[in-house]
């Protein structure tokens, strides 16, 4: 809709190495000036709960009054390997780190955007084991536990603007525990005294935030609860702390489990060859095959959500989408040729321009009009002697299903080429036909009832 085109976000990584795999800081800028706040993400690779609530705010959240800032994927090479952290823990690391760590220029940077002096808060989310509780109630909840918590470090930072830490977080986790959903676990507020107490955590990032004199917050949702859950949890903490401080903004789903559980799952692409190839990145098979890259070339990529990447592994590459792993790509090389935006088509007999890069719905057939020097070829057709199939009408049932890059085989690759060169890629879209045929066959059932009422 209309928040999603605005926010539309592309993120270019060239090389594909996971060590190339750097954050990125995404900016909204309200049009009335407010606060700004800062929230991070995919600290600890393993705790999907906080950086999908974080790839949220960046996608799915417009701001008007406020400014934010969001770092969804601090932790990335962890975050596509499912681990804690590849190089120890991170958040461990926000103190003294010698300049031979691995992660010493990404701590850097990051403490440079927290100490940002438009930065008026910050937030680092967290998914936490079991239930933390401030009396032992049992294993699950405890005072050694981390899940369903707000901590500070200390109750205020006296003179700073938000400096009241325990009151905006007080006010937060009464916000939240009025939702229905928290009844049964509630948020509890966790101050872990860091200045006078705690050694260990004098490394975290939130620490290091509050000796810069911001006001820092850790949220953690229940590692015991599906991710969407735990997103869920995340995302009403962070909207009762930007009422608190005066942002305004939208969204456009609705914040309960349901809605963020299709939120995380809707409208998530990736672009190769400079959009002539678009993926929609939903039920894709395993691993699709002969998928045409470049040849010597890096592997260039645009994703529509940060937590998006197309990994090298081995001779193949594999599509991410947080920990999740959806795919493999399969190469065949090629040259890429730019002669040509896209294709004429016929589809179910009305003629159109297709441009590469798009997903047409086909009800019946297609077929892809003939021109002088280009080939076509659709992924799973054949036709004896037939080397180009351009000009071929072509319906669902001539194509292999086990060539469509969908599991259901309703979603084919047509593919153009110029002399040896790819050109581009549009894939047809059958899912449409199946809704159709539903009415199709009631309406017969009905016209054979007619006759025997007669
Ligand atoms: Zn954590």
């Amino acid at each position: 809709m209309m928040i999603r085109s605005i926010l539309l976000i592309t993120l270019l990584f060239s090389p594909v190495q996971l060590f190339a795999l750097d954050f990125t800081l995404h900016r909204q800028q309200g049009r009335q000036p407010g606060p700004t706040l800062l929230v991070v993400g995919g600290i600890q690779g393993d705790e999907p709960g906080g950086f999908n609530a974080a790839a949220l705010l960046t996608t799915r959240y417009r701001v008007e009054r406020g400014n934010l800032w969001v770092v969804p994927n601090l932790n990335f090479p962890s975050i596509i390997k499912r681990s804690r952290g590849l190089y120890g823990d991170l958040n461990r690391k926000f103190s003294n780190l010698p300049e031979n760590d691995p992660e010493y220029h990404q701590v850097v940077r990051m403490k440079k955007i927290i100490s940002d002096p438009q930065v008026d808060l910050v937030f680092n989310l967290h998914d936490g084991s079991g239930f933390y509780s401030p009396e032992f109630i049992n294993k699950q909840r405890n005072p050694q536990r981390w899940g369903q918590c707000c901590i500070i470090d200390q109750s205020n930072l006296p003179g700073v603007r938000f400096g009241n830490l325990e009151q905006l977080t007080r006010t937060t986790i009464a916000q939240i525990n009025a939702q229905t959903a928290a009844k049964n676990h509630p948020f509890q507020l966790k101050n872990t005294r860091t200045r006078w107490t705690e050694t260990e955590m004098r490394q975290t990032l939130t620490y290091y935030a509050v000796e810069q004199n911001k006001p820092a917050f850790g949220i953690e949702a229940s590692k015991s609860f599906p991710t969407h859950i735990r997103t869920y949890y995340h995302l009403l903490a962070m909207e009762a702390f930007m009422d608190q401080v005066g942002m305004r903004f939208s969204r456009d789903f609705e914040l309960t489990p349901q809605g963020v559980k299709q939120a995380l799952k809707k409208d998530l692409s990736v672009s190769f060859a400079d959009g002539r190839i678009k993926l929609q990145l939903n039920n894709l098979r395993p691993t699709l095959n002969y998928f045409p890259l470049q040849k010597n070339a890096a592997v260039e990529f645009i994703a529509n959500n940060p937590l998006i990447a197309v990994v090298a592994n081995r001779n193949r590459y594999r599509i991410h989408y947080g920990n999740n792993r959806l795919t493999f790509l399969k190469p065949q090389y090629f040259e890429y040729d730019q002669s040509l935006d896209g294709i004429e088509m016929l589809i179910d007999g009305v003629p159109q321009q297709v441009e590469f890069g798009a997903t047409i719905a086909v009800e019946h057939d297609f077929l892809v009009q003939r021109k002088k020097g280009y080939r076509v070829n659709v992924i799973g057709f054949s036709k004896r002697g037939q080397r180009n199939e351009s000009g071929l009408k072509i319906e669902e049932q001539q194509i292999v299903d086990r060539y469509s890059i969908d599991k259901s085989g309703k979603i084919f690759r047509v593919e153009v080429y110029h002399q040896k060169r790819f050109s581009g890629m549009v894939l047809v879209d059958f899912r449409a036909q199946t809704k159709k045929q539903e009415p199709l066959v009631a309406q017969a059932t009905l016209a054979r009832k007619k006759p025997a009422a007669q």
